[in-house]
């Protein structure tokens, strides 16, 4: 039972202002029997349907539908309410076009959780359309399409079925076909049919409601108990209007006529008396919730689909594009030199290399681009290394270079240490190393094998591996010492002063046997500056070997430098490469001409020769060549605050300072020497640092970077570019992220709105069937996570194939900015199933916010505008 109360309805809008389309209608409904609603166009006859059907709300009054009052139903009420009580049958049929009869109809169980059954068959054969279930609606007629409509309203088994204006784009027998279906159907359920047909409505209608301008003006009902049959009164027979007359009643008929018992035949006017208000039992009928199930949702959302297969591969596409930019830039930005380089090390056999601090770029003068000037390290810089998560060893190395050659003639000073393009022997020590024999045997690999050892072991000597023993044969041309045991001992140059170092013993390290193969062609003379040493594969491990094994003195004596300096053995002072001079950097080291001190023999202990120049400045006077005879000793003392500076002022030695010529490089005897000797070995620092073990090594580059170390492997030249290069685009690389999110943002959204916007009036449909949002949210949303899920296998393959190419391309922009002699073919992206993983996790992410356009838009389709017949 329908019972309307007081119902007012006004429509506003910005263009007509408002509009009352019904005024208080007052209206009772039965369960049962065909209603018929007349009007004139824009009476409000739509109006009353869609309210009572709940495709709109009312703006007064009530709407009481079997003891639910709608008018208080919100959205989802509203969607449970045409699901399971309304049968709705509209002008223009409202098909859904992709749909089969059959799943047309079935969509309207499907809505109640009720999957196919044999109704559909039956549904099909009330309607009359038997065997057409394969159609589609567009291989049917106008009358077809109509009652399959019927078919799909009926077969709910609705309380009400509400049709608009059926027959409106009806010829007139299609028409009264459709009619008489749905007077069958009023046996079973209320119809509300709403027409202008007047003739349909007397004929089929059990009750008329007229309205005109929004209100009722006429509520007529049939009345069967008079004139319901053939009556003569007053000599004229009355005929209900849609009464057949059968040929024995014409026969009859002609028979009174004869008699002239009857004058005249008239049409019965009066079968339709006033509607008045009768008891209607009122029962109360629960409006249930239904929804469509996951498998029919998937289905139909799939059914959608079929026919945009174009938009789907397309949306894919771009989707994945961008996935796979953002993929192979992430795996740039996120690569792990740590790992990269470990692997690398790994493949190399290497386990073990040594990093130097040194003057850093900005702060490096002309001159100084020339050396390498090592810095000592600081306790704070061991303190980063001691913090980090590096586990592995770590070795000072001190700044006590052998001089190998004749440092007398020490031009080019670079290549004087490192092996050159040309040359695989170094030309001096890379440092001295205070270890334990464990260490040394761990490095050869089993025990320590000597070539040759000293009987006496000075507690300052030193061991050397018998690659630099064969470095000191190779180019001491000038040195007594030709063989491994000349070099035992006391080791002397034979040009200068005498400088001496001691090596107690020369241990064979293996290298002869481990790098045969390319000692044999530099042997032979293969390498040139065109065709270099450091362009061989072997060449990196090598290098490294000799700058953090082969190349090192080695001492097991912890007091090593107390005892060097004890020793009174000046030689250290020599290959220290350190020396006063009149010029030096702005950091204090020396750059001039390398002018070592000189130690003259004429001297008294305590003498020291400065230059006029020096002289003059440090005592105020103005010696020159013309006044030299009149030149006076000074006392003083000097402070040798470094190996660079001294102070004339402070006490530390005490000098007589003299002056012996004009432009004479500082001079001093044999005891200054030694004492300055001391202070310098005393104050030995470490230049750099041998680490041992190649975890966590990217922690490692970073503190590397900030105290300014350079790593002797080239191997870590790429890398460590590669990680200035990533820290360079990690800005770049955000915005370039947020850029493709909102790409993939976009595509996905705009894929989602043009399955919606295409299917906008089957979405009005399915609504007005009674699917809610969700429902319809469900459908699209699918098709979208469809999309999601072949982009994310297309950019995973994509992915796949391209980090090969990206990571060939890399290799090819770092050989251009890199320092490295050799780029190595590293891995710096390789194919990361976390990179994977985290795009696909941002990519259904993103799938998700994609959702919140086309949710908005699809809660924003209202069928009732939808379904609104053209007229
Ligand atoms: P009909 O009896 O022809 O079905 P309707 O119920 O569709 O009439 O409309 C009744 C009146 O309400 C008409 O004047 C129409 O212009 C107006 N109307 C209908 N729908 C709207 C709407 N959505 N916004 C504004 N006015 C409307
Ligand atoms: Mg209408």
């Amino acid at each position: 039972m329908i019972k309307i109360e007081n119902l007012v309805k006004i429509y506003k809008s910005k263009k007509k202002g408002s509009h009352k389309a019904l005024n208080t209608i007052n209206l009772t409904l039965g369960n049962k029997g065909l209603v018929f609603v007349l009007g004139k166009s824009g009476s409000g006859k739509s109006t009353l349907l869609n309210l009572i059907g709940g495709l709109d709300t009312v703006t007064e009054g009530k709407i009481i539908v079997d003891g639910n009052d709608i008018s208080k139903f919100k959205e989802r009420k509203f969607c449970n309410y045409r699901n399971t009580h309304i049968g709705f049958v509209f002008q223009d049929y409202h098909l859904i076009e992709e749909l089969s009869i059959y799943d047309n109809i079935v969509l309207s169980l499907n809505l109640q959780k009720i999957d196919d059954n044999n109704d559909v068959l039956n549904a099909l054969k009330i309607v009359d359309l038997e065997g057409y279930e394969h159609r589609l609606p567009s291989e049917l007629s106008g009358g077809e399409r109509q009652r399959v409509a019927i078919a799909r309203a009926i077969i709910k088994k609705p309380r009400i079925i509400l049709a608009d204006e059926p027959t409106g784009n009806l010829d007139p027998v299609t028409a009264t076909a459709i009619l008489d279906i749905l007077k069958d159907l009023s046996k079973e359920c209320l119809v509300l049919v709403v027409s202008h047909n007047e003739n349909d409505a007397y004929k089929y209608a059990d009750r008329i409601i007229k309205l005109s301008e929004g209100e009722i003006i006429n509520d007529y009902v049939k009345n069967n108990r008079i004139r319901s049959d053939l009556v003569i009164e007053n000599e004229t027979i009355v005929v209900p209007h849609d009464r057949v007359v059968t040929d024995q009643e014409i026969d009859y008929l002609n028979k009174q006529l004869q008699k002239k018992k009857i004058r005249r035949i008239a049409k019965s006017e009066r079968k339709y008396i006033p509607f008045e208000q009768e008891n209607i039992k009122e029962e109360f009928v629960d409006i249930q919730t239904k929804n469509l199930s996951a498998k029919n949702t998937a289905k139909l959302s799939f059914k959608f689909l079929k026919s945009k297969i174009g938009t789907i591969v397309l949306s894919s596409f771009i989707t994945a594009v961008i996935v796979i930019v953002f993929g192979l830039a992430a795996s740039f930005m996120t690569f792990d030199g740590g790992q990269v380089i470990k692997s690398e090390m790994d493949d190399l056999g290497i386990n073990r290399f040594s990093v130097s601090k040194i003057i850093n770029d900005e702060t490096k003068t002309s001159i100084d681009t020339n050396y390498n000037f090592y810095l000592p390290l600081s306790d704070e810089d061991y303190q980063k290394f001691e913090d980090s998560k590096y586990e592995g060893n770590i070795y000072p190395i001190y700044n006590y270079t052998f001089s190998i050659r004749n440092m007398a003639n020490a031009s080019g000073v670079k290549e004087s240490i490192f092996i050159s393009n040309t040359n695989l022997f170094i030309r001096e020590t890379a440092g001295t190393m205070i270890v334990t024999e464990d260490y040394l045997k761990n490095v050869v690999g089993g025990d320590i094998e000597w070539v040759v050892k000293s009987e006496e072991e000075k507690p300052y000597g030193i061991y050397i591996s018998d690659y630099v023993a064969d470095s000191i044969i190779r180019y001491s041309n000038t040195m007594r010492g030709k063989t491994y045991d000349q070099l035992l001992g006391r080791f002397k140059y034979s040009n200068g002063p005498t400088y001496k170092g001691y090596i107690n013993g020369i241990f064979k390290s293996g290298y002869k046997e481990k790098y045969a193969d390319i000692f044999q062609r530099y042997l032979s003379g293969e390498f040139t500056s065109s065709k270099p040493i450091s362009k061989q594969p072997e060449f990196i491990t090598f290098s490294n070997e000799v700058y953090s094994f082969y190349g090192m003195c080695f001492t097991y004596n912890n007091n090593f430098f107390e005892d060097l300096a004890d020793s009174k053995n000046d030689s250290f002072i020599y290959h220290n490469r350190i020396s006063i001079s009149e010029s030096t950097n702005k950091h204090g080291f020396v750059t001039g001409s390398y002018a070592y001190l000189h130690r003259s023999s004429s001297l008294e202990e305590n003498e020291i020769i400065l230059s006029t120049s020096k002289y003059n400045a440090l005592f105020g006077t103005n010696y020159d060549s013309l006044n030299l005879d009149e030149f006076v000793p000074h006392e003083a003392t000097i402070n040798f605050t470094t190996a660079n500076d001294y102070d004339i002022e402070k006490p530390f030695l005490s000098k007589k300072v003299i002056i012996k010529s004009l432009d004479a490089t500082l001079l001093y005897t044999g005891k200054v020497s030694h004492s300055l000797a001391s202070l310098l070995i005393k104050n030995t620092y470490n230049q750099s640092i041998l680490f041992e073990g190649n975890d966590h090594l990217d922690d490692l580059f970073k503190i590397f970077d900030e105290i300014n170390l350079i790593q002797n492997l080239s191997a870590f030249e790429g890398v460590n570019t590669m990680m200035k290069v990533v820290d360079v685009f990690t800005p770049i690389f955000l915005i370039i992220a947020v850029a493709l999110i909102v790409g993939i943002i976009f595509t996905l959204t705009t894929f989602a709105m043009k399955m919606i916007r295409v299917k906008m009036h089957d979405i009005g449909i399915m609504k007005a069937l009674g699917a809610k949002n969700r429902t319809m949210i469900g459908i699209f949303g699918l098709q979208l996570a469809f999309v999601s899920l072949v982009t994310c296998v297309l950019s995973t393959v994509g992915y796949y194939f391209l980090v090969g190419f990206t990571n060939t391309v890399l290799i090819k922009s770092l050989g251009k900015i890199s320092k490295a002699t050799q780029v190595l073919e590293l891995n710096f992206v390789y194919f990361n199933p976390y990179i994977v993983l985290a795009c696909i996790v941002i990519v259904l992410g993103l799938t998700f916010i994609s959702l919140i356009i086309p949710i908005l838009a699809i809660r924003r389709i209202e069928p009732v505008k939808i379904i609104k017949a053209k007229e």
